[in-house]
This record gives structure tokens, sequence and C-alpha cells, in this order.
């Protein structure tokens, strides 16, 4: 068995049983009603809300030692962006760039990924960008399973307190991690899944795209298409302009 085949089952078994006793189910379907819609001046509360809980998240990031990351980062990397986004961008975890800095996707793949806004006609401002780990794995190397079960839960208390009508996630740990799948990105890309937040919460639509760092090293108009179908795809979703 590879070394990511077994990352992903140790994973999918925390989180089927983190499902179990509490019910933040992350997997890809959800069988509880959703909640109704909520009248605008809330929304303007719930917005204030959100950026204080946020920086709250951030806070504790910022602070964590959970597990062995946290003794080895220069910063951590909570995230940043929008709290009243629209769209949500998860990647996998910061690299030497966003780990110098502090913040996400400030590195080559993160230019990518800035382009890849721009070409939706949005700014980064208007989007929320995160990663499954707030710290960076030594080396670059793969998140192991004990980093993404102890980091996930900033993760996903940002998307509840966003709450984006679209989550992006960027490569296959991404996707693989909040769909509670060991699918393929290929598989996985392409189409609308589900991110399910928790009991009486409605599902969040979740399109999985190849990351920016592999389309850098596999930039082939091939891949770039595929991408761009991806966030035509999202654009026409959230009922926004989908340019040519
Ligand atoms: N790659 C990621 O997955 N996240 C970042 O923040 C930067 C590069």
């Amino acid at each position: 068995m590879t070394e990511q085949a077994d990352t992903s089952k140790v994973v999918r078994q925390h989180l089927e049983m983190e499902a179990f006793f509490t019910g933040f189910a992350v997997k890809g379907r959800s069988d509880v009603p959703a909640e109704p819609s909520r009248p605008s001046e809330e929304a303007v509360t719930d917005a204030k809300d959100a950026k204080e809980e946020l920086e709250a998240i951030a806070a504790e990031v910022r602070a964590c030692c959970r597990c062995g990351l946290g003794s080895e980062r220069t910063n951590a990397v909570p995230g940043e962006g929008n709290p009243n986004a629209r769209i949500m961008f998860v990647g996998e975890a910061p690299g030497a760039d966003e780990d110098a800095q502090g913040r996400p996707f400030v590195g080559r793949a993160g230019q990518l990924l800035d382009k890849i806004i721009t070409a939706c006609g949005l700014k980064r401002e208007d989007v929320f960008i995160g990663n499954i780990l707030k710290c960076r794995p030594p080396g670059n190397r793969d998140p192991r399973p004990d980093e993404i079960i102890s980091c996930l839960p900033y993760l996903q208390r940002q998307i509840e307190c966003i709450r984006p009508e679209v989550i992006v996630a960027l490569g296959a740990h991404a996707a693989r991690t909040l769909l509670n799948t060991n699918k393929s990105i290929g598989q996985l890309r392409g189409h609308f899944e589900e991110y399910v937040a928790g009991i009486g919460r409605p599902p969040i639509k979740l399109m999985a795209t190849y990351h920016p760092a592999y389309l850098l090293r596999n930039y082939t108009p091939d891949t770039r298409r595929r991408v761009w179908e991806d966030m035509k795809k999202v654009l026409a979703e959230l009922g926004l302009p989908v340019p040519d």
C-alpha cells in the first residue's frame, strides 16, 4: 500500500468516527435538512461576527502547537480573505514563501492562483484563501494523518464561519480531506461534490481542481483548459459572468 493511500485511510477513519460522535460530518452527502435562509439584517450582524470569529481562529492558529509542525514553523498561516466570501479556496499547506510571510498562496503557486482569480473577474479580497494545514511541513513533504487530524478543526470552523457558497479544493490533498474520500483528483474534479459542515447545516458545493503548483509543473493547454472549465462551472453556479 502506498503512503498516500494509507494516509487517506487513517484520516478517513478518524473523520468517520468524529462524524459519528459529533455529527460534524465531513463527507460527500447529507441526509440532514438544511437550515432555512436568513433575513439580511441578521446576515449583516453575522458578517461582523464572522470577521471577529475569523480573527479569533487566526490568533489560536498562531499560538498552536497541536502537532510537531508548530515547533518547526517561522509563521503559521491561518488563511485570509473576505469573511463574507462566496468562494473559498482551500489548498494543501503553506510552502516556504507562505511560512516566511504568514500568508497563504504568496509564492509562485500563489501568483498563478491570483491569475486564476483575476481571470474569473474577481479580486483576492473577494474570496477567502486557506489551507488544510496551517503550518509548513518541512521540505514541503505531504501532510501526515496526525497533522491533518490536529489542524482540520481550524478549517472546519473557518468554513462554518464564512459559509461560502462554493469551496474550490486545490489539489488532491484538499479535495480528499474535505470530501473524506481517497478518490483521485482526476475522478473528483470537473463536477460539483458536496461538503457537509455539520448537523442542520446546508451542504456546501465543492469543486475540486488541480493545485496551481501541479499546473506550474504541467503547464499545458490541456491542464489549463481543465482548470478553466472547473472555474467556469463555479462562476455559473454563483450566477457570475462567465468570461470566454
Ligand atoms: N500551496 C498550498 O497548498 N498552499 C499555500 O498556501 C501555498 C502553496
